[in-house]
């Protein structure tokens, strides 16, 4: 006879991300009560689930059910998202002398970036909850994932993003029947226009960090590296901070793969490292000591949109997974993410997000600065395909 194993999610409560309360996971939530910071999910770590629990389930990141905060399979808003391609740049190893250069393809994901991992966990949660209708402020890519997925799942969808974001971002979004709003200025700005726009909070705001779940979606990227490299995991991963959510995330998954037996207590964890555009460079500056945080910071518009988060609410976070990992943040210029994009279409046929382009640049110069080793197995996470950001590159092949 065979047994039926049910699947369900082992998720157990929440803690703040400020003094560590614990906080109910069973009511919506937004940011805590106490500290007003970003909360994380936490789960029921003895409940089993096996790594050969994986065998046969489909390829998204959904495979990883019962680490994921949805309760109910009905409330799961999918569009395929996630397990994409872990790729070998081959070329620029070798022209670059390196020994194992690695690219995960988040371009690859519904609505071209990893965005579409967040606001997929996002708001399959909503739908649990009984969310009529959501609301964001952003730099591009959150806002048309944000979309597709209130599209799937039949709920009212209204985007908040910069005037200058390039026109596809916008386009996809009315596509998918949002409603939209222009704002002169950053996501800080957005974020400010959707408190205004929500004054009777109708609507949930997914904004970075201030719902817990988008970051149990963009977490699945760290069990998908370590799944994809045979359990491992590299030396250094490259990442293209904004808000941070990936950052936090990835480093979160591997915390929690070690706490269930996935990856050895003694591994040696990858160093993360952030990556931001000159342009706009937060947490590089509070990580080198030139502000105290990045509470007034002001940054400038980048062709690397998604990098144009000023205030970013999560930096707490991000410098704690920078310190405990022993990486580091830096920035690239615009002129350098060009080349970069350049590069990468070039060497190896991939046309990737400016964001991604200043992994790779920035991968270069830790390397020649002595930073990162040649022999260091490096992962660079491509964020998004080049598609949506045309305007931005246009002609300068
Ligand atoms: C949003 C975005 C980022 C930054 O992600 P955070 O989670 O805000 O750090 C990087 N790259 C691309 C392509 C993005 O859309
Ligand atoms: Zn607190």
């Amino acid at each position: 006879m065979q047994t039926i194993t049910q699947t369900h999610s082992h998720l157990s409560h929440l803690t703040c991300s400020g003094c560590g309360e614990t906080h109910n996971a069973f009511k919506p939530q937004l940011v805590s009560s106490c500290c007003q910071l970003p909360l994380e999910s936490q789960y029921n770590i003895d409940e089993p689930f096996s790594k050969k629990d994986l065998l046969n389930r489909q390829g998204t990141m959904w495979r990883y059910r019962e680490m994921l905060p949805v309760l109910a399979d009905e409330n799961i808003v999918t569009l395929g998202e996630g397990f994409t391609p872990l790729l070998q740049l081959d070329n620029l190893a070798r022209k670059y002398n390196l020994q194992q250069l690695l690219l995960k393809d988040e371009g690859q994901n519904p609505t071209g970036s990893f965005k579409a991992r967040g606001l997929s966990m996002a708001i399959s949660k909503a739908k649990e909850f009984g969310v009529e209708g959501c609301i964001i402020p952003t730099a591009g890519n959150a806002g048309v994932a944000m979309a597709a997925y209130c599209a799937r799942a039949g709920m009212r969808a209204v985007v908040v993003m910069p005037r200058h974001t390039p026109k596809a971002f916008r386009e996809e979004c009315y596509w998918y029947g949002a409603e939209v709003h222009l704002v002169d200025g950053l996501i800080n700005d957005c974020a400010a226009k959707a408190k205004e726009l929500n004054v009777d909070g109708s609507l949930l705001d997914v904004s970075t960090l201030k719902e817990p779940y988008r970051l149990e979606g963009k977490k699945t990227m760290g069990y998908e590296i370590a799944e994809q490299l045979d359990w491992n995991v590299p030396a250094v991963i490259l990442y293209p901070a904004g808000g941070g959510t990936g950052l936090i995330g990835i480093w979160k998954a591997f915390k929690e793969m070690q706490e269930i037996g996935w990856l050895p207590a003694d591994i040696k964890l990858p160093r993360m490292i952030a990556v931001q555009a000159a342009n706009c460079k937060p947490l590089v500056d509070t990580f080198y000591g030139m502000q105290a945080n990045a509470k007034n910071y002001n940054g400038k518009p980048t062709i690397a949109n998604g990098l144009a988060v000023p205030r970013p609410l999560g930096e707490h976070m991000m410098l704690k997974v920078l310190h405990e990992s022993g990486g580091t943040a830096i920035s690239i210029t615009e002129d350098e993410m060009l080349e970069g994009i350049r590069e990468l279409g070039k060497s190896e046929g991939l046309f990737v997000a400016p964001e991604g382009a200043a992994i790779w640049m920035a991968a270069r110069k830790l390397v020649d600065k002595g930073t990162v080793s040649p022999e260091d197995e490096i992962l660079l996470l491509n964020t998004g395909s080049g598609q949506k950001y045309m305007e931005n590159v246009e002609g300068r092949y």
